[in-house]
């Protein structure tokens, strides 16, 4: 990945611009650095001016980690102090000094390398970054349309056609996204009929297509899955809303394809699948439970207000008392509805009361209308859109928070201009609720209604809409791209925990998740028929999921998935804020075993701290472990927070590593985490390779946690989130079943325990088997406990041995299942949970 420091006379300046560039490819952040002013004078003042010091320890502290370095400068002696740098610093890593305007090259250069260019590219990017302003102001563009003929390749691979749904057509924004979702393709855009084309990684060449709402626009690529993804964000709008009567690209316009080449099945083909009647979307979980309704989808928001209107100067002093009024009236519903609110819901919407009636909003929004006769509704539109750009640029939890500045935002707009409050649809009957993003207002809003649950296509755990599903009791599931294309009226089933949307399920399918999310009560005991002890763990990812798996009665923690407890950070956590969160995790499990696996960042959850904005295979990439090879201080650090967490708990704390394949690995990591103060130190198995290799990787560590879901993915070599591969992602898969066979036998040799975490172990059927091939405790979400205890207590260890023999005889995973069944038949209950991811 390729870095930027941008060299700035003023600290001010290279801030603002850094985190105007970043608002169009946040995932580059951790690749930015902002090197500027020359230092403070003894007032403490800032010093306007530039400090070669300070721009060779920028370029040193991105060195480790990337491939070459761009550095961006605004003007005179920021040059002298680049090129003293370049003398100064310790590290090596090739530097090029771009001779580009510094806001526009800055954010050409940002996207760029979040888009994965190589240094080449994001110098050339940053360089050509004023072509647009040139071209939009009138000069000639005869240089961009040559080089883009010269560039065209001979071969363009597959061609679709696709539809600018957007009312704003490919402004910088799309722009970025495509060029993110194409990055490292050769995937490249024409605007139809004879409009200019585009390479995708070309930010500025992008923006030159000119292309508005409604435009038709021919995408070709070599790589169908990068065709798919641009499409898709065309057929979404980009996120920002699509005009209904502007058809999809895919659907009504012909796709056509190279002459010669065989057709493969196309996007709009699986897309067509994806909606049909079973077909699964996958997101994230983030609020428990099964709801099963027809979808009604949220209203939709006000549009912008026209800029271009001008308020008479004599009319503006009433203008002003508009958005007073305004605020006012919407400040006054928040604080009705808080009132009838409790806790954290009702703190949420005290928050948004007070945004609000923000007196620093209001001035401002009145200061536009004063100064520059805005409408109040503009006014409110722009003032309110700069405070969520600030709170985006500022990331993490922060940017969480915009949501709620765009809902009082709509809201004041609806309370000027009289019109319809957007939001959630009163029904009779249940529906599920599915929206491009919730406010807290909508989320709450839905409190004793008939909303059964809820689906977005945006947002976080730590969201208010995952905050307000969770106090609501609603089944909640965030990040499901395409949600919002699910048409109303369609019945679709909602399963919170896993974090799946199934579109338009059986009544046996509907039966069986409802079943499966039934709790059955544990007595905090997992024991077989003849009285043997199998531990019964829970998996969690942070203090609220621990602290409810200690009140289901877990006997302790099989799988604390740390990673989770960071999703949203930009930055590594301080060793202080990791003990801390350790802690909450295991000061519900005084006494008992926690095993705490390190950040397992990477693939479906990438950590901007820990991965690469972008790679091309992440699920067999830099994930898990592997990070240490780049970050050797992150692991060390985290193992230095949990000796230390630890220490100040009762919990017998353990440690792990994820995605191990070598026994190289396996040793030097064992050394590491002993090093650092944590005795019991083990490895996950979940990579054929240490399968194979668990006789040998259990005589350097103290025990092996299986990971089915991950041994079933690359041993199938099958993404797991891919729905439509759900049959290849199942552990009931032969060839799965003897991996685990051979691990339990390596376990069972030297004598030390080897557990299953992955999802096989919360299924009842699958769980005697997983004893029977050697497992010797079970780790799984607390709401699986009690079935999968009762299902144990059925049987002895010799029918599960039996049990697992058969299945493992089996020639395909429908056979191993039916020779489980037999039996162990009529002694465990019918399998309930859905197999695959
Ligand atoms: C697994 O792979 O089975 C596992 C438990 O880890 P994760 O699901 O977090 O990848
Ligand atoms: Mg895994």
């Amino acid at each position: 990945m390729i870095g930027i420091v941008a060299v700035s006379h003023s600290a001010a300046l290279g801030e603002a611009a850094v985190a105007l560039a970043l608002q169009m490819a946040p995932t580059a952040a951790s690749q930015v650095r902002v090197a500027a002013g020359a230092g403070t004078d003894a007032d403490g003042t800032p010093i306007l001016g530039t400090d070669a010091m300070a721009v060779s320890a920028a370029i040193d502290d991105l060195a480790p980690r990337c491939e070459g370095i761009v550095v961006l400068m605004d003007l005179g002696s920021a040059l002298m102090s680049a090129e003293l740098a370049l003398e100064f610093r310790m590290s090596d890593v090739p530097v090029r000094l771009a001779p580009a305007p510094f806001v526009e090259g800055l954010l050409a250069a940002v996207v760029a390398a979040a888009a994965g260019g190589s240094l080449d590219d994001v110098a050339a990017e940053a360089a050509g970054a004023l072509e647009v302003k040139t071209a939009q102001l009138g000069a000639s563009s005869a240089v961009a349309s040559e080089s883009e003929s010269e560039s065209e390749p001979a071969d363009r691979g597959d061609i679709r056609r696709v539809v600018v749904r957007n009312a704003l057509g490919i402004h910088a924004r799309p722009a970025a996204l495509i060029s993110e979702a194409a990055a490292e393709t050769d995937l490249r855009l024409r605007k139809l009929p004879e409009g200019p084309d585009a390479a995708a990684g070309s930010l500025s060449r992008l923006l030159l297509l000119g292309a508005r709402q409604g435009d038709d626009i021919e995408i070709s690529s070599s790589d169908g899955a990068a065709l798919d993804r641009v499409a898709a964000l065309f057929d979404d709008g980009f996120g920002e809303g699509v005009d209904a009567a502007a058809p999809l690209g895919h659907g009504e316009v012909p796709v056509v394809a190279p002459e010669s080449a065989d057709v493969p099945e196309t996007a709009e083909v699986r897309r067509r699948d994806d909606r049909s009647a079973g077909s699964v979307l996958l997101g994230r979980g983030v609020s428990p439970g099964i709801g099963v309704a027809a979808v009604v989808r949220l209203g939709a928001a006000p549009t912008e207000p026209d800029p271009s209107v001008t308020v008479a100067p004599d009319a503006r002093g009433e203008e002003i008392g508009r958005i007073g009024t305004a605020a006012a009236e919407v400040s006054e519903s928040f604080r009705r509805r808080a009132a009838a609110a409790s806790g954290e819901a009702r703190d949420i919407l005290d928050a948004s009361r007070l945004i609000a009636d923000d007196p620093e909003l209001r001035a401002d929004a009145s200061a536009l209308v004063r100064a520059e006769g805005r409408t109040a509704a503009r006014a409110v539109w722009e003032v309110m859109g700069e405070h969520e750009k600030a709170l985006i640029a500022a990331g993490g939890r922060m940017a969480e928070r915009a949501t709620d500045v765009r809902d009082v935002r709509d809201r004041l707009l609806a309370a000027l201009s009289g019109e319809a409050l957007p939001g959630v649809p009163v029904r009779d009957e249940p529906f599920v609720l599915v929206a491009r993003d919730l406010s807290p207002a909508d989320t709450s809003s839905l409190a004793g209604g008939s909303c059964v649950a809820l689906v977005t296509e945006e947002g976080g755990p730590t969201s208010h809409t995952a905050i307000i599903a969770r106090e609501l009791g609603l089944p909640a599931v965030v990040g499901v791209a395409g949600a919002t294309t699910i048409a109303d009226g369609i019945t679709v089933l909602v399963d919170g925990d896993a974090g799946r949307i199934e579109i338009d399920p059986s009544s046996v399918r509907v039966a069986e998740a409802v079943a499966a999310a039934t709790p059955v009560a544990f007595d905090g005991r997992g024991m077989l028929a003849d009285g043997r002890a199998l531990p019964l763990l829970a998996n969690v990812g942070g203090g609220e999921d621990a602290a409810l798996a200690a009140d289901a009665g877990a006997e302790g923690i099989g799988l604390f998935r740390t990673e989770f407890c960071f999703l949203s950070r930009t930055d590594a956590p301080s060793i202080d804020e990791q003990t801390a969160a350790y802690r909450t995790v295991l000061a519900s499990f005084g006494g008992k075993k926690v095993v705490v696996r390190t950040l397992d960042a990477g693939s479906d959850k990438p950590l901007p701290f820990a991965n690469a904005a972008q790679e091309e295979n992440p699920a067999l990439g830099v994930r898990g472990l592997r990070i240490s090879r780049r970050a050797p201080r992150l692991l060390d650090d985290q193992l230095r927070a949990l000796a230390l967490a630890a220490e100040a708990e009762d919990a017998q704390v353990e440690v792990m590593a994820p995605m191990v394949a070598t026994v190289d690995e396996a040793a030097e990591f064992a050394d590491r985490a002993r090093s650092a103060g944590l005795a019991r130190v083990g490895v996950m198995i979940e990579t054929p390779s240490a399968a194979l290799l668990a006789a040998e990787i259990l005589e350097v560590v103290d025990f092996a946690s299986i990971g089915t879901n991950d041994l079933a993915q690359y041993t199938l070599a099958a993404d797991r989130l891919i729905g439509e591969l759900g049959d290849l992602n199942d552990p009931w898969q032969p060839a799965v079943l003897r991996l685990v066979r051979a691990i339990g036998e390596a376990g069972r040799a030297v004598g030390k325990p080897v557990g299953v975490c992955g999802e096989a172990a919360s299924d009842a059927l699958l769980a005697p088997m997983l004893v029977g091939l050697g497992a010797t405790s079970l780790s799984m979400s607390y709401r699986a406990l009690g079935r999968v205890a009762a299902a144990l207590r059925r049987v002895d260890p010799s029918s599960c041995r039996a049990a697992a023999e058969a299945a493992c005889a089996a020639p395909r995973a429908a056979d191993a299942r039916a020779a489980a069944l037999r039996i162990l038949g009529g002694r465990v209950p019918v399998p309930v949970t859905a197999s695959g991811s």
